[in-house]
């Protein structure tokens, strides 16, 4: 696999550990390994500075829906960059392509969804989320509706907002828990469903929300956020019996439902928001990723014309950003769109390459280390465990086997991720039938490679 050595990988190694501190990791442990230099990318390939090939299994981070090396999104934001590169959205003014966006979005989202108010990531959508949402109470003559319930294992970003209605404990650990928000369980059968049924525990997990919102107090309670199906926590996908109840229970009491569609929305799901996918009506839906398919950053709030028939009662709202409304990301943003729906990618994920994988996938789970392999759309699972059928035994040590995996199927060239002990997949929507073949294949492979390595290990009998 590997090709000419055209970059020196040594050199960027040895700057990126003395100057580059890099997301979500340890950056003692980078400096001795050296990280892996991706130079290029083209629909579900990347190549590093070796010349390693590798499928995507991740869509970058859970965003480049249309696949990398799209020319058109590059040509588009070129274009906007010499007629206005960047003008801001504050003052009373607006520009072309942020109000075209906002109209799209409007166009594609459910009929009760109105609005968009921009900014750069999935994580400031999130405390845009955590001010809007207060304000819009306390527009309405209920300021002590304050509080959020959260899901424990969710993730809603990074930010002190988002990292507080997020649900994972290590991020609260390193001051990112601020008051006024709790966590119930998370939908998560396989992991925590114990002796119930799929469908019991889905109930069981659901109800936990209204007797949250019990002990709250209705009257404290703004809002329940909740991803249609948890991505980074490990690709959750709910039991059919959570989202028909969380629905209910949200019915029946009057808080706000914030339905984060940073991973599900634009096409992930096989509808273009995963609320489409569980038909549930958000109030408020964040978005980031698959809206430029990660080739500029944007993200964004979009909003039901009940809350922003409220917001226009409420004067100024002191909150934006710089780049709210970017022209050039929206530009990028906006042929993203076109190419998804050029391509039906959204249908296709629904009808056609979704099936398709999600058969192949499902084979993995006869595998002696797969616990479970799931996936709804285009995002998967494969639980890792060490005597399978149980769900309970668990390894040694968790996440070691996980991250052996995930090391094998790199160097096998295929990206997948893990969380936990388990093995993450997320690809471009473009992904063809052939190149699912390799996948499963690659994954395959991986599975095989990780056993033999428990095994001689002892850690698998
Ligand atoms: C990635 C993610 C975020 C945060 O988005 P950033 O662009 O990384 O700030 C928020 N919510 C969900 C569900 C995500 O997956």
């Amino acid at each position: 696999m590997t090709a000419s050595n055209v970059y020196p990988t040594a050199e960027l190694q040895a700057l990126d550990s003395a100057h580059y501190l890099h997301p979500f990791t340890d950056f003692g442990a980078l400096a001795k390994e050296g990280s892996r230099v991706m130079v290029k990318g083209d629909g579900v390939w990347l190549t590093d500075s070796d010349g390693n090939r590798y499928l995507d299994g991740m869509a970058g981070l859970w965003c480049t829906n249309v696949g990398h090396g799209r020319a058109e999104i590059a040509e588009a934001a070129h274009e906007q960059m010499l007629e206005l590169a960047y003008y801001n959205s504050f003052f009373k003014t607006s520009n072309a392509p942020a109000i075209r966006l906002a109209d799209k979005l409007a166009s594609i989202a459910p009929a009760h969804i109105e609005r968009v108010f921009f900014c750069g990531s999935g994580s400031e959508a999130n405390d845009t989320v955590f001010r809007m949402v207060r304000h819009y109470w306390a527009i309405k003559g209920e300021p002590a509706k304050q509080h959020f319930i959260s899901r424990r294992n969710g993730y809603h970003g990074s930010t002190v907002a988002a990292a507080s209605l997020g649900g994972m404990k290590p991020m609260h650990g390193q001051g990112g828990l601020i008051p006024g928000i709790s966590h119930i369980p998370q939908p998560y059968w396989f992991g925590e469903g114990g002796d119930m049924s799929p469908a019991e525990f889905g109930l069981w997990a659901a109800r936990e929300l209204e007797r949250e919102i019990e002990r709250i107090g209705e009257e404290n309670v703004a809002a329940f956020i909740a991803e249609p199906i948890q991505g980074a926590g490990g690709v959750i996908i709910p039991p059919e019996t959570y989202w028909p109840e969380i629905k209910r229970i949200c019915a029946r009491h009057e808080i706000l439902l914030v339905v984060d569609e940073v991973i599900c929305g634009f096409g992930r799901t096989g509808s273009w928001f995963g609320a489409d996918t569980y038909d549930v009506q958000a109030d408020l839906q964040p978005i980031a990723k698959g809206l430029t398919s990660g080739y500029l950053p944007m993200g964004g709030v979009m909003v039901s014309g009940k809350v922003a028939s409220v917001l226009d009662q409420g004067g100024e709202f002191y909150h934006g950003y710089t780049y709210s409304g970017h022209p050039t990301c929206a530009a990028a943003a906006l042929a993203n769109l076109a190419i998804i729906e050029r391509e039906n990618l959204v249908a296709r994920v629904r009808d056609d390459i979704g099936p398709y994988l999600q058969s192949r996938w499902a084979k993995l789970g006869d595998h002696p280390l797969v616990g479970e392999a799931r996936m709804k759309g285009l995002m998967g699972a494969l639980e890792l465990v060490p005597a399978k059928p149980s769900r309970s035994e668990k390894f040694a040590d968790e996440g070691k086997v996980g991250t052996i995996a995930r090391d094998l199927s790199f160097k096998n060239g295929l990206i997948m991720r893990a969380v936990r002990d388990s093995l993450i997949l997320s690809p471009p929507l473009t992904l063809s039938h052939d190149e699912a073949d390799q996948l499963v294949a690659l994954a395959e492979k991986t599975l095989n490679d990780t056993w033999m390595v428990l095994k001689k290990d002892g850690l698998v009998k």
